[in-house]
C-alpha cells in the first residue's frame, strides 16, 4: 500500500513536470520572439504556469490538456486585458470569459498570452494596432495580414500549435495565407460570440488559426456548438472534427468560378492556387465550373454593412464606461468628442463615420437597404452553386504578404486585400485557407475552400486529405523551435 502511494506520487511528480515545463517553454518562445514580431500584447506566464501547475497535479483526461493557445485581444479573459488593439480599451480587463474561451480552459488549455490586432478588428494588415504593427514571421519587413495578424505570427512563428482570432470579413483566413497556416472561418452560429467585442455583429465569427488541420479540428471541437449566453449560436450537432479529417475525398465536387481569377490576382499566386486545384483533381476530385456573379460586388456591400454595424456598435466607448477618458474634458459633450478623438485611430474614425453616413436618413436606401438586398443575392449565388458542387476553390488573399506602409495611406488597396474573403462572411457560410505554396520571393500562399452550411467536418477533412498529399513544410525565417 505505501509503495503503491509513493509510486503514484512520483508519477504525479514527472507529470507536473511535462506540462509546466512545456508551458515555460512556449512562454519563453513568445517573450523572445515578441520583441521581433510584436504578435502578443500581453504574454500572461504567471497565469499560464499556475494554470499549467494545476493541470499537472490533475488526474483527469481532459481533450485539450496542456494545450498551448494564444486569444486575439478582442475576445474577453477574465482578469487578463482585452484592449482590442485601441487605446480606448488600453486598461480594460473583462470581468468574464468568453465562451470560446471558458470552454477551452474547461478542456485543459493553457491561455499563454494576448494577440495584437488592427484596432478593433479592421484592417487587413496589423499596421491599424495602436500598439504597433505586427512583423510576418517570412519577412519582417512586411505584414502578417490583419485583422487578426498577431495570432497568425504566433502560430506561424512555431510559439503556440493554435489561436483564435476573429473575422469579420476575412481577419483569419487573410493573415493564416499570408502567414503560410490554416484559418477556419466557421458558419455564423457555430461558435458562441459571447465575449468576442462585437465590430458588426450580422458578420462576425470567432476563427482558428493552426499549424495543422488537425489542430484546428481539435479547437473547433471544444468550441464549437450552442450556447445560452448567445441567442445566435445554433443548435446544430458538433461532430468529432478530428475522426473525419482522413475519410476519403474521391467524387468531391470543387466548383472554380472564372471570374474570380482575372484583374487584381498577382499571377504567382494564381499559378499556386491553379497548381493546388490540379491537385485535388489528382486526389480524385472532380473540378465543375461555377458562377458567382454578384460575388464583384462583396466588397462595396461589405463595407456599408460593417461599417453601418460598427457605427452602432461602438456608440458605447464614450468615456463613461470601459475606463478610456480625456483629460479636461469639460462637460459631457465635450467630454464625449475628446474621448473619441483621443481613443479611436483613424481607421476605427474612418469606419464610424462611413457607417453613420449610409445610416443617415436619406442615405438610409441607397446604402444600406441597398447592401442588404445585394447581400442576399450574395447568398443566392452561392446556395445556387452549392447545387453544383460541394466546394468552391478561389485564392485566399489576391497577393502575398505586402511590404508594411506599402497600402497604409490608401484604404481601397487595403479593403480590396479582402476581395476574395468577404462574401462567405456575407453569406454566413464556412471557409478555410489552406497553405499551398511559396512564392520566388519565399512568402507564404494559401488558397480558400468555401463550403455549404455547417460543412466545417468537410472543409477541414479537404484540408487535411490535401496537405497530408502535399505537405507545406518550409519554415518562416523567425521561427521557435
Ligand atoms: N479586413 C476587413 C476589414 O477591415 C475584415 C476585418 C475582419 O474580418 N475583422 O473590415
Amino acid at each position: 500500500m505505501t509503495l503503491l502511494r509513493i509510486d503514484a506520487g512520483r508519477m504525479n511528480d514527472s507529470r507536473l513536470l511535462m506540462i509546466k515545463s512545456s508551458i515555460e517553454k512556449t512562454l519563453d518562445n513568445a517573450e523572445r520572439l515578441n520583441t521581433e514580431l510584436n504578435s502578443f500584447l500581453s504574454i500572461e506566464r504567471e497565469s499560464a504556469l499556475n494554470r499549467a501547475s494545476a493541470l499537472d497535479a490533475d488526474s483527469s483526461e481532459l481533450p485539450l490538456k496542456g494545450y498551448p493557445i494564444a486569444i486575439k485581444d478582442n475576445i474577453c479573459t477574465k482578469g487578463l486585458r482585452t484592449s482590442c488593439g485601441s487605446r480606448i480599451l488600453e486598461n480594460y480587463h473583462a470581468h468574464y470569459d468568453a465562451t470560446a474561451v471558458s470552454r477551452l480552459v474547461d478542456a485543459g488549455a493553457v491561455i499563454v498570452g494576448k494577440t495584437n490586432m488592427d484596432e478593433f478588428a479592421m484592417g487587413s494588415s496589423n499596421e491599424g494596432s495602436a500598439f504597433g504593427p505586427v512583423k510576418n514571421p517570412w519577412d519582417i519587413t512586411r505584414v502578417p495580414g490583419g485583422s487578426s495578424g498577431g495570432s497568425a505570427a504566433a502560430v506561424a512563428s512555431g510559439v503556440v500549435p493554435a489561436a483564435l482570432g476573429s473575422e469579420t470579413g476575412g481577419s483569419v483566413r487573410q493573415p493564416a495565407s499570408l502567414c503560410g497556416i490554416f484559418g477556419l472561418k466557421p458558419t455564423y452560429g457555430r461558435i458562441s460570440r459571447y465575449g468576442l467585442v462585437a465590430f458588426a455583429s450580422s458578420l462576425d465569427n470567432i476563427a482558428i488559426f493552426g499549424r495543422t488541420a488537425d489542430d484546428v479540428a481539435r479547437v473547433l471541437g471544444v468550441i464549437a456548438g450552442r450556447d445560452l449566453l448567445d441567442s445566435t449560436s445554433a443548435d446544430v450537432p458538433v461532430p468529432d472534427y478530428s475522426a473525419g479529417l482522413s475519410a476519403d475525398i474521391t467524387g468531391a465536387k470543387i466548383g472554380v468560378a472564372k471570374e474570380l481569377f482575372g484583374e487584381g490576382l498577382d499571377p504567382e499566386v494564381r499559378q499556386l492556387v491553379e497548381t493546388a486545384i490540379e491537385n485535388y483533381r489528382n486526389l480524385g476530385a472532380e473540378i465543375v465550373e461555377i458562377e458567382l456573379p454578384h460575388a464583384r460586388y462583396g466588397i462595396a456591400v461589405y463595407y456599408i454593412i460593417a461599417t453601418a454595424e460598427a457605427s452602432s456598435n461602438l456608440a458605447r466607448y464614450d468615456g463613461v464606461r470601459y475606463g478610456f477618458r480625456a483629460e479636461e474634458a469639460g462637460e459631457l459633450r465635450s467630454m464625449y468628442f475628446k474621448t473619441r478623438e483621443e481613443g479611436f485611430g483613424p481607421e476605427v474614425k474612418r469606419r464610424i463615420m462611413l457607417g453613420t453616413y449610409v445610416l443617415s436618413s436619406g442615405y438610409y436606401d441607397a446604402y444600406y437597404a441597398k447592401a442588404q438586398k445585394v447581400r442576399a443575392l450574395v447568398k443566392r449565388d452561392y446556395l445556387r452553386a452549392f447545387e453544383k458542387c460541394d466546394f468552391i476553390a478561389t485564392p485566399t488573399s489576391p497577393t502575398p504578404a505586402f511590404r508594411i506602409g506599402e497600402r497604409s495611406d490608401d484604404p481601397l488597396a487595403m479593403y480590396l486585400s479582402d476581395v476574395y474573403t468577404v462574401s462567405a462572411n456575407l453569406a454566413g457560410i464556412p471557409a478555410i485557407s489552406v497553405p499551398c505554396g511559396i512564392t520566388d520571393a519565399g512568402l507564404p500562399v494559401g488558397f480558400q475552400l468555401v463550403g455549404n452550411f455547417w460543412s466545417e467536418g468537410p472543409l477541414l477533412n479537404m484540408a487535411a486529405r490535401y496537405s497530408a498529399e502535399f505537405p507545406f513544410t518550409e519554415k518562416p525565417s523567425v521561427f521557435a523551435d
